[in-house]
């Protein structure tokens, strides 16, 4: 078998279960993308089976700590199945057809994410070595999970780094992929898994989503990056007085529309703005806005640690407005889901934006990723998303 050896000393994170290595780490290795290789110490002791990636800086993805265990179908076979049914104990799975099924790292399969849609899975294949095994995976994913259809979103940025090409459409079955029913506490969604963003749907927000409906009742409400309208339909189902949701992306506006109207719910109460958060809601001081419940939930602004201070800024300046428009007693609810900021700088940021438009806040509650996107304590990059629910006083 391939071996990878380590530099001497270099063996410390995996010792602690990380599960890369990072090609500084490296003395020697050989092998073609997504080759099993043997982790040896200087010492040349077995340490670790992992998924050779000659290409990227993470130059391997551990499968296995445990040096006898093999890498083959039956051990792809035994991690999936692990992986469902901690989905199907999930006091979510009685609410929803819509799962993340497998969380990549954090589930022991580096680099795949598979989403459930009802019948329908999507699976990105995000690492050399998921790639090279992704007939096996595929084949057990239909199997253990009865689901005939399965996307194939493997187009995410990442996969450059791997040295992998695009790939999109369905890998198993084939049906109307552009509009897949799902249900969310009771709320009906349709999910365009096929040009949709990431996968099709933010299942992360889930549970954050039940909170905002939940706080929502008979307050004005602004949802600033509303994508397909998920905090917003939930805002209205917890009796908003009015909502307001701001997004750029026209397709995603489409979406969001045929999402109210799949609902029972007074569709009248809601008005989509397609515009950019940042001058939007500098448009609403103009025009003297005020706002019982703000939503602020963006994408990545910093995809890596080089774009930390520029994403900073931008944060910052959508909260600063935002908390300028709540009314005493007003509630922001805000995220960020990128890796890079911390949630101790994030609290940092919204502290600045508080302090310099002038309000009297407090945070009353925080916010994570739903529990099918685990993070194991091993691999706190798996921990990206995180939120504030911020009581403006005054
Ligand atoms: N809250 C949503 C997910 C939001 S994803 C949900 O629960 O489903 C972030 C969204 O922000 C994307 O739809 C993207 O199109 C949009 N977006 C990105 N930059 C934007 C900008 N400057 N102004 C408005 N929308 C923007």
């Amino acid at each position: 078998m391939n071996s990878l050896v380590l530099k001497k000393g270099r063996d410390k994170s995996l010792r602690r279960r990380h599960p890369w290595l990072f090609s500084g780490a490296v003395e020697k290795a050989a092998g073609k993308p997504g080759d099993t290789v043997a982790v040896r110490d200087a010492d040349g002791q077995v340490l670790a089976h992992a998924a050779y990636s000659p290409k990227s800086q993470i130059r391997a993805r551990v499968w296995t700590f445990d040096a006898a265990e093999a890498v083959d179908a039956d051990f792809f076979r035994g991690r999936l199945q692990k992986a469902l049914a901690l989905r199907e104990a999930l006091p979510a799975a009685k609410h929803t057809n819509a799962l993340r099924l497998v969380h990549g790292e954090s589930d022991g399969l580096p680099g795949l994410v598979v989403d459930r849609y009802a019948d329908v899975l999507v699976a990105q294949f995000l690492a050399a070595g998921v790639e090279r095994w992704r007939d096996t995976i595929l084949d057990l994913l239909s199997e253990i999970s009865g689901c005939e259809a399965i996307f194939e979103r493997s187009d995410a940025e990442v996969r450059k780094l791997e040295g992998l090409e695009p790939r999109v459409g369905f890998a198993r079955g084939n049906r109307n992929a552009s509009r897949c029913p799902i249900v969310e506490y009771g709320l009906n969604f349709r999910v365009d898994v096929e040009q949709g963003q990431k996968t099709g749907f933010f299942l992360d927000q889930r549970e954050n989503r039940q909170r905002v409906r939940a706080l929502a009742a008979g307050r004005e409400v602004l949802d600033g990056f509303s994508y397909t309208g998920g905090f917003s339909i939930a805002a209205l189902a917890g009796g908003a007085k009015r909502v307001t949701a701001v997004e750029s992306s026209a397709a995603a506006l489409e979406v969001a529309k045929e999402n109210l109207a799949a609902n029972p719910l007074d569709a009248s109460k809601v008005e989509f703005v397609q515009a950019d958060v940042f001058a939007q809601l500098r448009t609403l001081r103009d025009q003297n806005a005020k706002f019982g419940l703000i939503v602020l939930d963006p994408p990545k602004f910093a995809p890596s640690a080089a774009q930390v201070k520029k994403a900073a800024r931008a944060y910052k300046d959508i909260n600063l407005w935002a908390l300028k428009l709540l009314a005493p007693g007003g509630l922001l609810a805000t995220f960020s889901c990128s890796g890079g900021v911390s949630p101790e700088l994030f609290q940092s940021i919204v502290a600045g934006a508080a302090l310099d438009a002038g309000a009297d806040a407090k945070i009353i509650e925080r916010f994570g990723a739903a529990a099918d996107h685990p993070v194991a304590l091993e691999f706190p990059e798996g921990d990206y998303l995180k939120g504030l629910l911020v009581l403006k006083a005054g």
